[in-house]
């Protein structure tokens, strides 16, 4: 199948030449069509399938084709998205895909200084992506007026009601025009999603290209289990190990991510983050490196998850599983896209068991677990299943006491007596393995995570990723003492040259 045969317009189709799509993805397929006719459309279709291209083409055609010329702060079609990036992202394919077109495009969204967008706004838009909070804010002031809005699209709806935007996008529904085209994209589908679908969309064509709530396929997925004060130690050590060059890399808090930006960062790798309190130029500046490979490692909280399209991305690297179990559907759903190949690793401790537990009854599947030489969890990691349970152990049953033999006495039969060393050997295995094999462990591959080093504290106080309290007795482990060391480069990574931070990343970062 061809994208003419879809009935798409020349210049629509030289674009796409431009771009090098030669055939329609499975959503685009059936999205295209549907779209130029009118008719309403709900996808579960996840981040990857190609959905934006499915509903912007169509569109483009229809603001050519159909319609009067926009007015001064009107918009005719309207996007609604969940984060400032996918907007950024989705005004980016509005504008390659429309290339030549007579149509003025809009991103809006929170946390930049709104007068620019209603300057824009002026002379009316053809297509304003937005966010539903500074959409409703451009309304109140009458910067953007809705009446004259063809089509509604709401892109990734799932996100947007996770991020609590529910009360909104009623507001929003409630001022548009009722005749309109509604087209509704979401990668998962909850009850919420079919209740807010029934409501908003009149007699929609469905489009399913794959299950819903399913990963890509092409993904190969595991755990790592591991305890939560060692995920550092561990990432390190598996990058340097398996030379990952390139990785969009997950963790929970902001904490965390400053952390181990730091330390990638002091071990050579050129990085950047992005999360919820970096103001948003710096968020894209960041997603700019990532991109054009100035930066090596992108490290993120879930605002990343979604809207963010990286082409070639081959690694997503979970720190921390996500909280809602959908977000790991759209985080490892940055890598594997467009039909291409990638890996997603999650480091899972005993705490994260549930969230585990939520992801395989999500996506329908267990994830391979693998337990690293040097690492192996002392805090043990219950088994999962697809039902979304914990499976608990069979408790063994107690063995009985033997009963303290006076000296001289002979042990009772039948009561084998405990070995010499056996307390030794009952070390737990992580804790005699790293000793045992010096470069894993807390200090892997050579990366000495000590000094300034929070993690050096054992695994609390300023550990972002530590749970552990302080127990009465000091820390024995020996591996972990601080020292002062500085930070090293971990063990056989390829020349200096390639890794050296680019000038300002890290630094920047520090500061901000
Ligand atoms: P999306 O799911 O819309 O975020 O798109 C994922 C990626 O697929 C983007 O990088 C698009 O540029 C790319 N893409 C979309 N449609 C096609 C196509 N028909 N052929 C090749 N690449 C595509």
């Amino acid at each position: 199948m061809s994208f003419a045969s879809l009935g798409l317009i020349d210049p629509l189709l030289r674009n796409l030449q431009d771009l090098n799509y030669q055939t329609p993805t499975p959503v685009q397929a059936k999205a295209i069509p549907a779209v130029l006719n009118g008719k309403d459309v709900t996808a579960a279709a996840q981040t990857g399938t190609g959905k934006t291209a499915g509903f912007a083409l169509p569109l483009l055609q229809r603001l050519v084709q159909h319609g009067p010329a926009v007015s001064s702060n009107r918009a005719r079609v309207l996007v609604l998205v969940p984060t400032r990036e996918l907007a950024e992202q989705v005004l980016q394919s509005f504008i390659e895909y429309g290339k030549g077109l007579d149509l003025r495009f809009l991103a809006a969204y929170g946390g930049v200084s709104i007068n620019p967008q209603m300057m824009k706004l002026r002379k009316g838009v053809d297509v304003l992506v937005a966010t539903p909070g500074r959409l409703l804010d451009l309304n109140r002031q009458n910067a953007v007026q809705f009446d004259q809005v063809q089509t509604l699209v709401l892109d990734e709806a799932d996100r947007m009601l996770d991020l609590g935007f529910a009360r909104e996008l009623n507001a929003v529904f409630a001022a548009l025009p009722m005749q309109r085209q509604t087209l509704l994209f979401s990668a998962t589908f909850t009850d919420d999603i079919r209740t807010m679908a029934a409501g908003i969309l009149r007699s929609p064509v469905n489009i399913s290209v794959s299950p819903p709530n399913t990963t890509v396929s092409k993904i190969k997925q595991w755990v790592v289990t591991v305890d939560k004060k060692n995920k550092p130690d561990l990432f390190m050590h598996l990058v340097a190990q398996n030379n990952w060059e390139h990785a969009l890399v997950f963790v929970k808090t902001r904490n965390g991510v400053d952390y181990l930006a730091t330390v990638l960062n002091d071990a050579g790798y050129a990085v950047d983050t992005i999360h919820g309190d970096k103001p948003q130029p710096a968020r894209l500046r960041a997603l700019e490196r990532f991109k054009s490979g100035e930066v090596n490692m992108l490290v993120a909280t879930d605002v990343a998850a979604r809207g963010l399209d990286i082409d070639d991305l081959p690694l997503v690297i979970n720190v921390d599983l996500p909280i809602v179990a959908q977000d790991y559907v759209h985080r490892i759903g940055r890598t594997g896209r467009a039909g291409a190949s990638g890996v997603a690793v999650s480091l899972v401790c005993a705490d994260e068991a549930p969230l585990l537990a939520a992801i395989e009854a999500l996506i329908q599947k267990t994830l391979p677990r693998e337990e690293e030489p040097g690492f192996e969890a002392e805090h043990r990691v219950p088994q999962t299943s697809t039902t979304g349970e914990l499976i608990k152990k069979p408790k063994k049953p107690k063995k009985p006491k033997v009963p303290q033999a006076a000296p001289g006495v002979k042990q009772a039969s039948g009561q084998k007596p405990r070995p010499q060393g056996a307390e030794g050997k009952r070390k737990p295995a992580a804790q005699s393995q790293r000793a045992a094999a010096p470069g894993k462990g807390a200090q892997p591959s050579g990366t000495a995570l000590t000094g300034a080093n929070p993690f050096s504290t054992c695994g609390f106080g300023t550990n972002p990723f530590s749970t552990q309290k302080p127990r009465g007795k000091p820390a024995s482990k020996p591996t972990n003492k601080p020292t002062n060391k500085p930070a090293s480069k971990p063990a056989g990574k390829p020349a200096a040259g390639s890794r050296k931070p680019a000038a300002g990343s890290a630094g920047g970062r520090g500061k901000r």
